[in-house]
């Protein structure tokens, strides 16, 4: 059934899930429908149950009593999995990708039928940690969901319907042969993996892969500080510099051949040195390992990135200078970025998003510096880093392949 359904439908689906429950005269002067067209392509998808109508409240629109319309977002689950070199982390959300289980484990064996295989065992693990599937569960209006005649095949409360896996680095989805991406990603020694439907055979549900700066937007776009947002900017800060770019509510798509450039953009060439030979590129004064290599310069001896921020935040004055110098390098990185795409807010995400908020005044007047001394032209939002927001990414392009019908 969700194949067919018509875009105009999938858009109403999307605003519920976006900006949450609306009464159906809100959401047909939202997208510019007649009533009668909105109930008419609502109430197919209420009959099925991915639509359920709220308790009576009074119209904001013309205050009349009304029904708000929201999407079964607990009856529809989904599994997010980010892969890194050594681990897989997992996690099941709803359809709003509010996190219901979370895991994170090693890769057993980076054989890529066996990864697929431990993302299945992940997925039986953290369902089974689930309430119990197929329940009659309450419906926000009271009744008991039931089995609604018109559901789908198969389909069933609580379900899992759709699948996303990212992956990062230099891990690319290009090349495309018979329509599906191959995936190359040296850090788990995969080169042309058709992903997609060796997890899709493992799973047993669609299963979308993208590369995960990629998904980490879409999933602020959506349900991040991105939300509402036609136009932003996302820099990831850890071992790699990422970025990606969303332009009248589209994320601009990178070839190949554009990932990695980011973090080698040059922002001093009088800089220090990073391992390809560049000077003063971002990567030289901000990714974790030239973080520890000049930290540990200053130390004399050897220094984890966390030990870093940590004594940074102690007030140790070689790791204080070196956290310093990386968030005034990144102010200038934003600034580089805002002005170029012309962007009014640029979101922060990674493990490294610490250096940030340690040395906010030096990143702030950097960028300032940079935008001709205008001060706040740029909204930077720091987020929470957490690595379950990466595995959420990948719940979340799976949720927009459900969606919106495309990957
Ligand atoms: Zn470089």
């Amino acid at each position: 059934m969700w194949d067919a359904l018509p875009d105009a439908a999938r858009s109403i689906v999307k605003e519920l899930i976006i900006h949450g429950p609306q009464s159906r005269t809100a959401l047909a002067k939202t997208l510019h429908l007649s009533t009668g067209s909105l109930t008419r392509l609502t109430k197919p998808m209420v009959d099925a149950g991915l639509l359920v109508e709220g308790e009576v409240v009074h119209d904001p629109v013309n205050g009349r009593p009304t029904r708000p319309l929201d999407v079964a977002a607990a009856e529809h689950r989904f599994l997010g999995v980010k892969l890194t070199a050594d681990r897989v982390h997992a996690v099941v959300t709803d359809l709003r990708a509010e996190v219901i289980a979370a895991r994170d484990e090693p890769i057993a064996d980076h054989d890529p039928e066996a990864v697929c295989r431990q993302a299945k065992r992940l997925l039986d693990d953290l369902s089974n940690g689930l309430p119990p599937q197929g329940l009659p569960q309450e419906r926000p209006n009271g009744k008991r969901g039931g089995q609604p005649n018109g559901r789908p095949d198969g389909w069933r409360a609580g379900a899992t319907v759709g699948a996303g896996v990212t992956v990062g680095g230099n891990a690319r989805a290009s090349a495309q042969v018979g329509g599906e991406p191959l995936v190359d990603a040296p850090y788990l020694g995969w080169s042309q993996v058709e992903l997609a439907p060796l997890m899709e055979r493992a799973l047993g549900v669609p299963c979308v892969v993208k590369n995960d700066v990629a998904a980490l937007a879409h999933q602020h776009h959506w349900f991040g500080p991105g939300r509402g947002l036609r136009d932003f900017a996302l820099i990831t800060i850890g071992a790699g510099i990422g970025y990606a770019l969303i332009v009248h509510d589209h994320l601009v798509a990178a070839t190949e051949a554009d990932l990695g450039m980011f973090g080698h953009l040059v922002l001093d060439a009088s800089g220090p040195m990073c391992p390809e030979g560049h000077r003063g590129c971002a990567a030289a004064y901000l990714s974790s390992w030239s973080v520890e290599a000049t930290a540990g310069q200053g130390l004399r001896r050897a220094v984890t990135y966390e030990e870093v921020l940590r004594l940074a935040a102690a007030g140790d004055r070689v790791c204080l200078s070196v956290v310093r110098e990386a968030a005034a390098a990144l102010g200038r990185l934003i600034a580089h970025v805002a002005t170029v795409s012309m962007v009014k807010t640029v979101v922060l995400a990674g493990e490294g998003v610490e250096l940030a908020r340690l040395a906010a005044g030096d990143l702030d007047r950097a960028l300032t510096a940079d935008r001709r001394g205008v001060p706040g032209s740029v909204d930077v939002v720091i987020e929470a880093d957490d690595f379950r927001e990466w595995a959420r990414g990948g719940a979340v392009v799976a949720i927009q392949s459900f969606v919106t019908g495309s990957d």
